[in-house]
């Protein structure tokens, strides 16, 4: 039998203000558990209990349960003891049971995406010794029936069968409450709690075969593994690849000594954040209940209250609750308990200074005592994490560096998508009232499940409350409403995690699975009809409603202005019109890093001069349909250039195969015939011709400006003529002409010269001249190798680094789609090497076309101009290749501008 030779520490107590561990050693506490450590170290209220490592999940899933088991066996029993000392009762007693949760901790936090037990250790002997120890009847067998259900869920797999089941447990506890003609859990009596654990037990037998564990360390050595085995459940793999995290961190378990907010009212449970994790507001916030345990405020069972006075009002306007009573019926924990909520001010206040970062925070009130159990650092929207990276700032918590390095480049994507107009939300048809739980506009088709958030393109997916299963559907939808659950329930947590759109706690919509259908305000709607939901105030809206442009808030502002002091790259962008050309610059563009010229010819007037120039047989023909091509494409430059007043804009030659320009619908072809002067069979004949095989290994980019020079010299003369005409406007231009898909030096030379020549013709022509660079496109390996010799005549490089993927990898961007989503399923390949730069393989390319170029033209400009230029992880590399610019699409250059400080931050770091 293998054994675990080496000798390492498995096992790290916490509690009782101090710990082994600390908030350092997230890898192998995960951060649940290293941060429950450092709580303790800190003296912070923390339940006593361990943490078993993450390499022994690795362990469990290598070696298997038994060696594990024995080789923990040792340290998990004196591990308990310990807890038992400390909190005075026995572990499997039936006089004085230790109660305790087994609790899931990755090292970066997921939120429900594995599993938890609580009141482990139950049984139909302990509980009467509960019962007689706390003289709180109700309290134990509450606490027992939510042990069974819980154990039964995660451990024994009993869940719901098909989506339209509810849970089995759900079910009883419902059926229930029907009988008994009651609605909420805490209004079960100690009779229907008893019932219910019978029942309980008796769907376990019936469900698995077997009766309910009795034995606690049974149940404990169970719970541990369930846990294990919930890292390799499809919640979690789905949340690891929608990440990006590695299978084979795995998970801590956390052991701990229960604490009970289910004692009656004089305790509770609740989630607090220190700062508002949707707006990004310096408010502490958070939400609880009375008499209840665990999950419940997070699951929606009854509506939560509201921890600070001021929250609750908020809380009351939006729910049209008149001030009295509010006061009366829904006080805020502050109001209600106001030295418990002193102390937990203070807590917060102390966490938040400890990790210098908002603070997401659990925490439960057993009779009276304050216990805290958990704080990580707190999920945000885009809006909120630029704020309090901002405020954090001012305040004088972190530095600039900090700052910047604070800020997720992808999030800020979320800002810069569209909101409501406000003029269409005026005469908008709001039906039902909900709670802002995350901002964002989203318009869309109901959808009942999440499995069926891809039904339609936008979907708002409608549940009574959202559960870590519905993950993938809530990232396919286009916002998430729920009528049960507050501001802290998994929909809001998670959805603002993802920057989504969320409307939760519409107590006013009646949601029926079965038939499909929602029901507000005597109003009906099915499946497929279109919703609105307004994330940042709660508002459900009939129908759909207009959007505009989002106006960027003054820290967005600060933010790319402090990257701009960092960062040592240029930020180009990829524009093909004025335009996306303005857009890009009012995001902070530094010039036009890509222009296509083949979109210009696709408009309508110009697609039948391309198509005759293509056609013509001669170069007189060619020439004269040139001509006509001429004056539209000047005017098109002159536009870019005058949107980019000053800055340099990179301008590609002709570069697609032109059998894309030509027609193949036979009513097209005729049409073409018949303007053109020639026979139906002429038309056909040259649409065969230009048809190849690998057309992106074809008859294209400098290929044509060799075979056809005529292209390059009218597409030269306009770029020339476009920047004179510009110049005697006043305005500058800085045309930089690229020519695409060089494999050989003279390929490069042969072009130039053409270049060269016609801008030397317009020059003379009109007396005047522009300054202009010619450079080369490097998106062929060739080029790359050869990159000394084509840089002795090319004023710069750009990487084209979507045809370089695609050429060394030998993938068909087209057709990668059938292959890709296997090899990443399958971790063949970690990243689409199309959206995330294969640094290790196309990279050493792209290296050693820069070294190669710079050998021969020390000073030789470089940059980038594929898709990958706007994705952090890959600007982050060209910074290390020394590039002077990256180009990226008009919407990612702020994603670009802060991706190129930060990786300029950690380059001298
Ligand atoms: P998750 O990672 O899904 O948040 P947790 O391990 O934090 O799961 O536990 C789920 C719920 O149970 C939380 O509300 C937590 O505060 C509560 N809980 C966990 N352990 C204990 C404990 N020892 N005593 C009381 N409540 C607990
Ligand atoms: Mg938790
Ligand atoms: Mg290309």
């Amino acid at each position: 039998m293998e054994t675990l030779t080496e000798i390492k520490k498995r096992v790290f107590l916490f509690g009782d203000k101090k710990a082994d561990g600390n908030s350092k050693m997230k890898n192998l506490l995960g951060g649940k558990g290293a941060n429950l450590a450092e709580m303790s170290a800190i003296g912070i209220p923390v339940p006593p209990g361990f943490t078993i490592t993450t390499e022994v999940c690795t362990e469990y899933n290598t070696l298997g349960k038994d060696i594990v088991i024995n080789e923990l066996k040792e340290s998990v029993e004196s591990a308990i003891e310990s807890i038992e000392k400390t909190m005075g009762t026995k572990f499997g007693d039936s006089e004085n049971p230790l109660l305790i949760s087994v609790r899931s901790g990755a090292r970066v936090s997921m939120p429900g995406m594995m599993d938890t037990v609580l009141n482990l250790g139950l049984n139909d002997q302990a509980v009467l010794g509960l019962v007689k120890k706390t003289n709180n009847e109700r309290f134990a067998w509450d606490s027992y029936r939510r042990f069974i259900q819980m154990y039964g869920g995660v451990v024994l797999g009993m869940k719901p069968h098909t989506k339209e089941d509810i849970d089995p447990f759900e079910e009883i506890m419902e059926h229930l409450k029907d009988k008994r003609n009651i609605e909420l859990d805490t209004e079960f009596t100690v009779q229907d709690l008893q019932d219910l654990v019978y029942d309980f037990k008796d769907a376990v037998k019936k469900r698995t075969g077997h009766d309910f564990p009795t034995d606690p360390w049974d149940q404990l050595w169970r719970a541990v593994m369930a846990v294990f085995d919930s890292w390799n459940g499809d919640r979690a793999k789905y949340y690891r690849k929608m990440h990006n995290y590695p299978g084979d961190w795995g998970t801590a378990v956390n052991v701990q000594a229960m604490v009970f907010g289910n004692m009656g009212t004089n305790s509770g449970t609740g989630v607090c954040f220190t700062r508002d994790a949707g707006t990004g507001e310096n408010v502490f916030n958070g939400e609880y209940l009375i008499d209840a345990q665990g999950e419940d405020v997070v699951a929606g069972v009854r509506t939560p209250q509201q921890i600070t006075k001021l929250g609750s009002q908020r809380w009351a306007e939006l729910a049209k609750v008149e001030e009295a009573d509010r006061a009366e019926n829904y006080p805020s924990l502050e109001e209600l308990m106001p030295s418990i909520y002193a102390e937990l001010n203070e807590y917060q206040q102390k966490l938040e200074d400890h990790y210098s970062d908002m603070q997401d925070m659990e925490f439960t009130i057993q009779d009276g005592k304050l216990w805290i159990l958990q704080t990580r650092i707190g999920k945000r929207t885009g809006a909120a994490m630029v704020k309090i990276a901002m405020d954090l700032f001012k305040e004088g918590v972190i530095d600039e560096k900090e700052t910047l390095l604070r800020i997720e480049p992808n999030k800020l994507d979320e800002l810069l998508h569209p909101v409501f107009d406000t003029k269409a939300l005026k005469r908008a048809n709001v039906i039902a009232q909900g709670l802002p739980a995350s901002p964002g506009a989203a318009t869309g088709q109901i959808v009942f499940f999440a499995d069926e958030a891809k039904k339609f393109k936008n979907t708002i997916l409608t549940r009574i409350e959202t559960s870590p299963e519905d993950l993938e559907g809530m990232n396919v939808a286009k916002g998430i409403l729920t009528a049960r659950g507050g501001m802290t329930s998994h929909a809001a947590v998670v959805a603002r995690g993802m920057g989504k759109c969320c409307v939760s706690g519409a107590g006013a919509l009646k949601i029926d699975y079965k038939n499909r259908v929602l029901r507000v305000d005597g109003k009906e709607f099915h499946e497929g009809d279109w919703i609105s939901l307004n994330g940042s105030t709660g508002n459900i809206i009939e129908g759909k409603v207009a959007t505009m442009e989002p106006e960027l808030s003054g820290e967005f502002g600060e933010i790319m202005e402090l990257s701009d002091k960092y960062s040592t790259m240029e930020v180009r962008t990829n524009a093909d019109t004025p335009k996306d050309a303005a857009i890009a610059r009012n995001f902070g563009a530094q010039g036009i890093g890509l222009t296509r010229t083949e979109h210009m010819f696709f408009e309508v007037d110009r697609i039948k001069a391309m198509r005759e120039m293509i056609l013509a047989d001669t170069v007189k023909g060619r020439k004269h349909a040139l001509e006509e091509l001429l004056p539209m494409q000047r005017s098109d430059f002159e536009g870019i250039f005058e949107a980019m007043q000053g800055l340099p804009v990179t301008v590609r030659l002709l570069d697609p195969p032109l059998h894309e320009f030509v027609p193949h619908q036979l009513a097209t072809q005729k049409e073409l015939a018949e303007d053109m002067h020639i026979s139906l069979a002429a038309v056909k004949n040259k649409v065969a011709e230009l048809q190849e095989f690998n057309p992106m290994l074809g008859h294209r980019g400098c290929r044509l400006g060799n075979t056809y020079p005529e292209i390059t010299e009218t597409q030269t003369r306009a770029i020339i003529e476009a920047a004179l005409n510009l110049k005697e406007k006043g305005i500058v231009a800085k045309p930089e002409i690229m020519v695409p898909l060089v494999g050989t030096a003279n390929e490069f030379i042969e072009q130039k010269k053409i270049i060269t020549e016609t801008a030397n013709k317009v020059f003379k022509e009109r007396n005047d001249s522009i300054e202009y660079l010619v450079g080369t496109m490097i998106e062929i390996p060739r080029a790359a190798l050869m990159a000394d010799k084509i840089a002795e005549h090319a004023d710069f490089f750009s990487f084209g680094t979507n045809d370089l993927t695609q050429m060394t990898l030998g993938y068909s961007r087209d057709d990668a789609g059938k292959f890709l989503n296997v090899y990443l399923e399958k971790g063949i390949l970690t990243h689409d090497p199309f959206e995330v730069l294969d640094q290790e393989g196309v990279g050493q390319l792209v290296e050693m076309g820069t070294l190669r170029g710079r050998s021969t033209k020390p000073n030789l400009k470089v940059g980038i101009c594929g898709e990958h230029g706007g994705e952090p992880s890959s600007v982050e590399f060209c910074n290390k290749t020394g590039m002077n610019y990256v180009s990226c699409s008009p919407f990612r250059v702020p994603i670009a501008r802060l991706s190129a400080a930060q990786a300029a931050i950690k380059a001298k770091a």
